[in-house]
């Protein structure tokens, strides 16, 4: 059967098909270490599985309305005003079934084919293949290790064409690990109230964030970006949620309606017990997840330092998410067991085939002279990963 040229054009999810990989190998016996996942390894706190529970009992088993049964998101408005001094109206919040769902909604109704979205890297796998199925072109804007990876206005505005129709923007990042602050957007914003480009913030990771850092969001800076920008966020991340598959956006009217009418003809609603779930996620007690936070925290701090030392790495400090993601320039050139490096994606083949450790090649976030290492697994299993990473390291030549 022939397929049509975008489905031909479209790459697997690289994050996904490494964390396949790394859990087959375990399936099979294999001692891996499983860096790969993007995905908390804490299960989800009691009281939202208990809520879920509930609703089953209760039949909540039906269709819900299309875009998110009314409660969800009336606590959903309310995060927004508590969390980031946002107003929106119901008719302007779309749950979808999880963001990665928010965000293919939120490319196909802003998007023409020809268009050019501005996407800095490193990005986000899913981003660039969403992007291409709209028939849209990604125009990759490289940011820099000593800028903390974070796009600068100058390079914003020397990227922008006439036919540039969007931004993405991913903070805190996946899967760099950055934040920008106020200032930082407000820059940004600035490039941004000139042109007529509309923004995609993805805030997924809005929880997790560390040494006191405060998130912003770009939409609250002004009314005028509000009025630019759809705003994705999600429970998967910050209430080890990822298997119930809900993520939500806040738009302009208008968009929210479009979303939520491409979503009539595709999923219709998102599960009507994941939705219960979720709202005691948001108007719950928030204290296993701030437990949570305190771990990956702890984890962030242990992984920078046993990286920061090793021989040829460099890296910075994530001030978010849970993912590191060092640069391997130091170590170009180099061969172990007469296997050349001459990327990260030489480095994750050997660290895993040689050492069973998976980690995900900077190719995959466009650098691949990075790798990205999610913390988002024990203390037992980030020591022993790291041994052996370095044991590889030590042994270059
Ligand atoms: N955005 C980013 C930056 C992510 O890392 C993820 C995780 N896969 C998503 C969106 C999608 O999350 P969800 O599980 O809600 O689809
Ligand atoms: N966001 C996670 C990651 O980057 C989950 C995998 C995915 O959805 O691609 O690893």
């Amino acid at each position: 059967m022939e397929l049509n040229e975008r489905a031909k054009n479209i790459s697997p999810s690289p994050t996904l098909s490494i964390d396949a990989k790394a859990k087959q190998m375990l399936a099979e016996g294999a001692k891996v270490i499983n860096f790969g996942a993007g995905e908390p390894d804490f299960d989800t706190p009691e009281s939202i599985k208990q809520a879920a529970v509930k609703a089953i009992d209760k039949g909540m088993t039906k269709y819900t309305p299309v875009a998110g049964i009314p409660p969800l998101k009336e606590a959903l408005i309310k995060k927004f005003e508590v969390d980031n001094n946002l107003h929106y109206k119901p008719s302007q919040i779309v749950v979808s079934a999880g963001a990665k769902h928010s965000l293919y909604n939120a490319f196909m109704v802003l998007c023409q084919p020809g268009d050019e979205v501005l996407l800095p890297a490193p990005y986000w796998v899913s981003y660039l293949e969403q992007i291409k199925l709209t028939g849209a072109f990604p125009l990759i804007v490289q940011t820099r290790e000593e800028n903390g990876f974070k796009l600068t206005p100058q390079e914003l505005r020397s990227a922008l064409t006439d036919r540039t129709r969007l931004i993405v923007l991913n903070s805190p990042s996946n899967p760099t690990g950055a934040v920008y602050t106020k200032d930082e957007l407000k820059a940004l914003g600035e490039v941004l109230l000139e042109s007529n480009i509309a923004v995609i913030s993805d805030e997924i990771y809005e929880k997790l964030i560390y040494d006191g850092e405060k998130h912003v969001s770009i939409a609250q800076l002004n009314p005028g970006l509000k009025e630019k920008t759809v705003i994705i966020n999600g429970v998967s991340k910050a209430y080890a949620m990822t298997g119930w598959r809900i993520g939500y956006a806040a738009a302009p009217a208008e968009v929210a309606k479009a979303m939520t009418d491409l979503q009539s003809h595709s999923t219709s609603n998102p599960t009507s017990i994941a939705q219960v779930a979720a709202q005691a996620a948001i108007e719950g007690p928030q204290d296993e997840a701030g437990k949570m936070v305190e771990q990956f925290d702890k984890r962030r701090k242990y992984m920078v330092e046993r990286l920061q030392a090793m021989p040829g790495l460099s890296c910075n400090l994530p001030k978010g998410a849970f993912y590191v993601f060092p640069s391997i320039k130091g170590l170009m050139g180099k061969s172990y067991q007469g296997k050349k490096i001459n990327g990260a994606s030489d480095l994750a083949s050997i660290i895993l085939d040689d050492v069973q450790v998976a980690i995900v090649p900077g190719v995959a976030f466009g650098d691949d002279g990075c790798f990205r290492l999610s913390y988002a697994t024990s203390m037992g299993n980030i020591k022993e990963g790291l041994d052996r990473i370095e044991g590889v390291l030590k042994d270059l030549t």
